[in-house]
């Protein structure tokens, strides 16, 4: 595949069991013909996975207990950047949102005719996907201000 048209880019997130080998990640990753990055991240799901170095941690993403109230918040949604598709074949706004511990609970899923239904790949094309992902981010922005917005959307994406 990397001898194709296709530019291939691969993302390591960084834990406290890989933080020293990112060197060695990121020759594996060029010699396959990837552009290679890390990235910080707050969801560990297991804070032994956390690094012990802090300067390693995206604290911007830390959970913070006002997100559970329902404050007007402004968002400026990443999904345009974060996009994915699951093994099971659907398109999803970012990989906070597919992972199985929030995706039951949001809106995708609790309004399925009108958001994960239509976003099966099999079903639609790359620019059908996009669309929905333009009103999906849209629908983003407008709860956020309704104070109605997904907990992780405010972690992730917020304004300021
Ligand atoms: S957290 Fe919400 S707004 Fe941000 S990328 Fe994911 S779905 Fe989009």
């Amino acid at each position: 595949m990397s001898k194709g048209p296709a530019r291939l880019r691969c993302q390591t997130l960084i834990f406290d069991f890989n933080h020293t080998k990112l060197d060695e990640i990121q020759q594996w990753a060029e010699n396959k013909g990837m552009e290679w990055f890390s990235l910080q991240t707050m969801r560990f799901g297991n804070n032994k996975l956390m690094p012990q170095d802090k300067t390693l941690i995206n604290t911007q993403e830390r959970y913070k207990e006002e997100f559970s109230h329902n404050n007007p918040i402004e968002i400026n949604p990443k999904c345009l950047k974060s996009c994915v598709v699951t093994a099971d074949g659907y398109f999803m706004p970012c990989d906070w949102i597919r992972n199985p511990l929030t995706f039951y609970k949001s809106e995708l899923y609790l309004e399925k005719k009108k958001w994960i239904d239509r976003l099966k790949i099999s079903d639609i094309t790359l620019d059908d996907a996009f669309g929905i992902l333009e009103e999906w981010m849209e629908n983003v922005k407008q709860k956020g201000r309704a104070g109605q917005a997904e907990v992780l959307c405010k972690m992730k994406c917020r304004a300021c």
